[in-house]
């Protein structure tokens, strides 16, 4: 068996010498446990802030030690009642090869329902993410002008796509690349993309949006948060899911520096965790699924192979190198 540990905390962008893969004894489970072998590992932005030591609303990982995260996987031996061999599950210990639970630390998947790694993205965590975030704390309404940045990725991805189901009047995303950019015009419905790489945001945004933006669905943060503000509407919305363009910063971010408009405007900036809209979660399965099973809605994964890339897979996805969802195939 195998673990991918932290090696050492990084200091602004994270390399490959902040982790070590590890050869280990497989795991043995106790009375009541189950043993899980793991096929898809899940690496995401979150694990970035906990490589650091700084206390945040999830615990930083510990220097030397096994990494963990969202994962999926085949029980290959099984103590517990209600989960036998055989079964596919999602749990909490990725960024390893074989795992020992707690049957009630997992969920059982049906295969037969979808792909099951897409309990890692569109149905999963990500998912919930982007139907809560627009929904639930931006509160979209049909006829709104939504504007979501990091679009190509696995959140903001299904935010544009959610919007544009939902009735919105335009939805416009930001990524970083021109191929991302022709993805979600061409093959996610989006009507206007542009590449943040192009020019200033508040440029690109300005002419994305000539009669302004009711919904930012914020993942980036900075420049692009700033843009935003810029473009809102008076009683505008900002759901605040992620500021990724900060998140290997050594020094506080110079943007926004245009705050003070949220009085004239009276527009409402509120953050959000996905774990706090739990209760969302039946609703957004009964919603999304089947969009999901009749093409309704799409999504895409970028698979890197084997345990031993996993580091290489989650510095990727800090860069950009994934369109929808950053994935490890074990
Ligand atoms: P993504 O799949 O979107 O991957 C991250 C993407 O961020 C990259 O592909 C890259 O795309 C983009 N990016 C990286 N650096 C920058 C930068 N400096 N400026 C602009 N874009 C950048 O990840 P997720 O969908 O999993 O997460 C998206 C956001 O949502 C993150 O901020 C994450 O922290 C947050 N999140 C928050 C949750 C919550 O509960 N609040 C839950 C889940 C996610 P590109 O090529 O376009 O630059």
């Amino acid at each position: 068996a195998k673990e991918v540990r932290l090696a050492s905390r990084p200091e602004g962008t994270p390399t490959l010498d902040n982790f070590a893969v590890a050869e280990v004894e497989v795991p043995k489970p106790g009375a009541g446990q189950i043993l899980v072998r793991n096929t898809w590992l899940s690496v995401d932005p979150y694990m970035r802030g906990r490589m650091s030591s700084a206390r945040s609303y999830v615990a930083p990982f510990e220097v030397g030690k096994v990494m963990d995260g969202g994962a999926i996987g085949e029980v290959v031996e099984s103590n517990a009642d209600g989960v036998a061999v055989g079964d596919v599950v999602l749990h909490g210990l990725g960024w390893r090869t074989h795992a020992v639970l707690d049957p009630s630390r997992v969920r059982v998947l049906d295969p037969e329902a979808a792909p099951v790694q897409a309990h890692l993205s569109v149905l999963g965590m990500p998912g919930l993410t982007a139907y809560a975030g627009l929904f639930d704390v931006a509160g979209m309404r049909e006829g709104d002008t939504v504007f979501v940045s990091g679009a190509a990725g696995a959140v903001g991805s299904i935010v544009g796509q959610l919007a544009r189901l939902r009735g919105a009047g335009r939805v416009i995303g930001s990524a970083g690349s021109a191929e991302k950019v022709r993805w979600l015009r061409d093959d996610l419905g989006f009507d206007v993309a542009f590449n943040y790489k192009d020019g200033p945001v508040r440029d690109q945004l300005r002419e994305a949006a000539p009669d302004g933006v009711d919904v930012y669905f914020d993942n980036v943060g900075g420049d692009h948060l700033e843009a935003a503000i810029s473009a809102l509407n008076v009683h505008g919305r900002i759901a605040v899911c992620g500021m990724i363009s900060q998140y290997n910063a050594t020094e506080p971010a110079p943007a926004p520096r245009n705050l003070a408009q949220i009085i004239a405007k009276r527009f409402t900036m509120r953050g959000f965790l996905v774990g706090d809209h739990e209760h969302l979660r039946q609703e957004f399965l009964d919603e999304v699924g089947p969009l999901v099973r009749d093409g309704g809605i799409a999504y895409t994964e970028t698979v890197v192979r084997g345990i031993e890339r996993a580091p290489h897979a989650f510095l990727d996805l800090l860069s950009g190198g994934n369109t929808g969802k950053m994935l490890v195939r074990l």
